[in-house]
Formats: C-alpha cells, sequence, structure tokens
C-alpha cells in the first residue's frame, strides 16, 4: 500500500460530519443520497457560522471593518475556488446559486449570439438543467439543439456524437459525470472535437466535482459549472468558470447592484468580470463555506478517497448483482459512485419507502434526466450514491434492506 492511501481513515473522515451520526427510525442512518446532496464537514459548519457570529456584512464598497473583513473573505473565496480548479484568472471564477443557475447564465449568454439554424450539441445523458435552458434559447432564435446518443450501458457513442459536428454547430454543452448512471464522458476528448470545429465547450461538472479533480487548464473546457452542496459544501452556492476572453464577450445575465460601472437614466455600463455577473448581494456565507469545503477536499488524499470510493462501487456492484429481480442500469466501463437499479415488480418510490424504513436514504425516480429514462425505456431508478464517508458496511445494511424489499413485494416469485 502506498503511504498516501494509508493516511486515508474513513472512520476519521466520518467522525467530521456531524449529521452523520444518527439514527432514522431507530436504525443508524446509512446516507446514499449524496448525488442529490453530500453532507458538510464540521469545518464548512464552523465557517459559516463565524461569517454569522462575527463578522456577518455586506460585501464592496463598504469602509467599516465588517465589511473589509466580508469583501476579504468573499474574495478569499474566490482564490481559493481559482486555486482548486486551476483557473489561469481569479476573475474567471463566477460565484452562482449552483449549476443549474451556471448553465442558465451560459445558455443566456451564449444564445444572444445564436440566429436560426445554428445549432447547440448536448448528449442523452443531460440533466434537466443542461436541456431546458438551451431548450428555451433554441426556440426563441429557431435554433436546433442536437443530442449525441449513448448505448446500453449508458456511455456515449464517441462516433455519433463527432458526426453531430458541421458549420452550423456554434456550442456544445455536455455533462461530465451523470448524476443519474455515474457514467464518465471522456471529457477532454469531447472537448478536443469541438475544438477542432472552432466550437466552445461548456462542462457540466457538479457530479464529477465530488469525485474527480478539476482543472480547467488541462479539460481546456470554455466554461465549467459545479455545485457547492455536492461537493461537501453549502447548497445555494455554485462556480461558473469561464475562459475569460470568451466570458468577456456574454451580455450581462441579470442587472442591479454591483454589475455596472455607471447607471444613469439614460443607460448604464458594465462593471468588468466577475462583478458583471454577479449582480446583487451574493451569497456571501456560502461563498465562505465553498471555500471551507474546498480546503475540506483539498486536505484529503485524493488519491486514497478516490480508491475507497472505487471499492465502494465495486462492492455494491457485486453484492446487489445477487439480489432477486434487481436490475442494475448504467454499466459503463467508467463509472464514480452511482449505482442506479430496478427491481422488477416494485415501483423504484416503493423501494425507497421501504429502505427508509431500515435507515437507508436513497434517492428514486428520473433523477432529473427523463428523456435519458426515455432513451434507456423506463420511467425511472432507484439510485444509491457514495460519498467518501461511505463504508462497506453500510452497503451491507443497504444490501440487507433490498433483501427485506424482495420479501415484503414477493419479488422472488417475480425475478
Ligand atoms: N447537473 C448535474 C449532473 C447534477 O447532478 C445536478 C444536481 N443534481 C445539476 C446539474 C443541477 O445542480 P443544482 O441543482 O445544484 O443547480
Amino acid at each position: 500500500m502506498n503511504s498516501k492511501i494509508s493516511r486515508f481513515s474513513v472512520d476519521e473522515i466520518r467522525s467530521q460530519f456531524p449529521v452523520l451520526s444518527q439514527s432514522i427510525r431507530g436504525k443508524d442512518l446509512v446516507y446514499l443520497d449524496n448525488a442529490a446532496t453530500a453532507q458538510v464537514p464540521q469545518v464548512v459548519i464552523d465557517a459559516i457560522s463565524e461569517f454569522h457570529g462575527t463578522y456577518r456584512s455586506n460585501i464592496h464598497r463598504g469602509v467599516h471593518t465588517l465589511s473589509q473583513r466580508s469583501t476579504t473573505a468573499y474574495e478569499a473565496a474566490r482564490a481559493t475556488v481559482q486555486n482548486y480548479i486551476n483557473a489561469e484568472h481569479v476573475e474567471e471564477v463566477v460565484f452562482v446559486r449552483g449549476t443549474t443557475d451556471a448553465l442558465n447564465l451560459i445558455a443566456h449568454g451564449i444564445g444572444a449570439g445564436l440566429k436560426e439554424g445554428d445549432e447547440v450539441i448536448i448528449t442523452a445523458l443531460e440533466h434537466h438543467s443542461n436541456i431546458v435552458p438551451w431548450q428555451i434559447v433554441c426556440e426563441r432564435v429557431g435554433a436546433v439543439l442536437k443530442v449525441a446518443p449513448i448505448n446500453s450501458a449508458g456511455e456515449l457513442d464517441m462516433e455519433a456524437y463527432k458526426a453531430l459536428f458541421s458549420a452550423n454547430t456554434k456550442f456544445v454543452s455536455v455533462i461530465w459525470v451523470s448524476n443519474a448512471l455515474g457514467t464518465v464522458n471522456p471529457a477532454v476528448e469531447m472537448i478536443k472535437i469541438a475544438h477542432n470545429f472552432g466550437v466552445p465547450v461548456a462542462l457540466d461538472a457538479a457530479q464529477a466535482a465530488p469525485h474527480l479533480r478539476i482543472d480547467v487548464q488541462a479539460l481546456e473546457c470554455d466554461f465549467l459549472a459545479l455545485s457547492g452542496h455536492k461537493l461537501y459544501g453549502p447548497t445555494g452556492i455554485g462556480v461558473l468558470y469561464g475562459k475569460r476572453d470568451l466570458f468577456e464577450t456574454l451580455p450581462p445575465y441579470q442587472g442591479g447592484g454591483d454589475m455596472i460601472e455607471h447607471v444613469s437614466f439614460e443607460g448604464s455600463t458594465w462593471a468588468e468580470l466577475p462583478s458583471r455577473f454577479e449582480a446583487g448581494t451574493p451569497n456571501i456565507a456560502g461563498a465562505i463555506g465553498l471555500a471551507a469545503a474546498v480546503d475540506f477536499v483539498s486536505s484529503i488524499d485524493w488519491a486514497a478517497a478516490t480508491a475507497h470510493e472505487d471499492e465502494l462501487l465495486r462492492y455494491a456492484n457485486e453484492k446487489m448483482g445477487s439480489v432477486p429481480s434487481l436490475r442494475l442500469i448504467g454499466t459503463a466501463a467508467d463509472k464514480v459512485s452511482v449505482v442506479s437499479f430496478v427491481m422488477e415488480g416494485a415501483h423504484p418510490h416503493d423501494i425507497g419507502a421501504i429502505l427508509d424504513q431500515h435507515g437507508v436514504a436513497i434517492r428514486t425516480g428520473h433523477h432529473c434526466a427523463e428523456p435519458l429514462m426515455n432513451e434507456l425505456g423506463i420511467s425511472g431508478t432507484a439510485r444509491a450514491s457514495f460519498a467518501i464517508y461511505n463504508t462497506k458496511s453500510e452497503i451491507d445494511t443497504l444490501y440487507n434492506a433490498l433483501l427485506s424489499v424482495v420479501d415484503l413485494l414477493g419479488l422472488e416469485e417475480v425475478g
């Protein structure tokens, strides 16, 4: 075992997440809904609490001490994120509400330059937040949304993706890791292909962020979106990265305070990046909390943590493969931390409700990927998703709870 891996202790990690040590319905909580929202470590709770308890104040333009302190902390949070994702310039990091907000901002900005007949490429794996904003802007101007297909394992068909490009292609906006299936898309290759056609790319990194290291310069992506709450940070805060030259060409998304240079009744001029895209009082506590989460993640032996997550996935696949009537959905060769499944004869919501009786939290439904479910010919799945603090013994609990679903609903005969 290499020395880095030996430094990772799941018990030590777990002890930093207060929410995990509680009982649900008399059973130890087994939290396997991390692809919806991960939990926060104490350092994040402390950072938010310190802001509210000692220096809460609005940022920018304040001359008093508290305002200067909160401004410093907010801008330090931006630098922390810049460093974490390896952005070249700090102004390339814009704080937003989350991935949904980021993708709407991009679609709005890119959409302003689209005209009838232009094409935007997405994939069949997208979350609704990377479908609907594009539908709205494409419909407005008569542009066309092209969808790269997947195979039955839930992997992108790269040949078909490549074949979608034409002289009309103006933008690509794609998911890096599928929240519904766990599929990891070959982001670097996808971006290279798009750039060969002269087309910029946005990456939805919401589900990638907690599992893959992000280096925007190595990826060469033009935009990247992520949500704090999936990266052990607060809700209501996220990051939009944009390459400076391209970002600067986008029109403002929202108007208001902070995003302007000058305002008169005759007209207004815009602030420079990043303020141009941060209208109004931002989620200051959220940004500070997100920076604490990034510091927390940075302090972990990442290789060991991802090896741990991979082992959890392997173990879950093995155990769940032996549950009668259970069929795994999404069997991509490159997958992270998500096990989606159906059980013949059981509605996913019933599976979720029975598991809750065992203290096991999973998510059921279409996972905001209804078109993907349609492609797969199902209405939804039950989904267990793992984080660095999960354990093999929790997967055993999941497995036993699934056996009780089989028993309770008499699935053995069906399967
Ligand atoms: N994209 C993906 C891949 C996601 O997993 C999510 C959240 N489930 C989103 C986008 C939307 O993120 P948010 O709800 O934080 O805006």
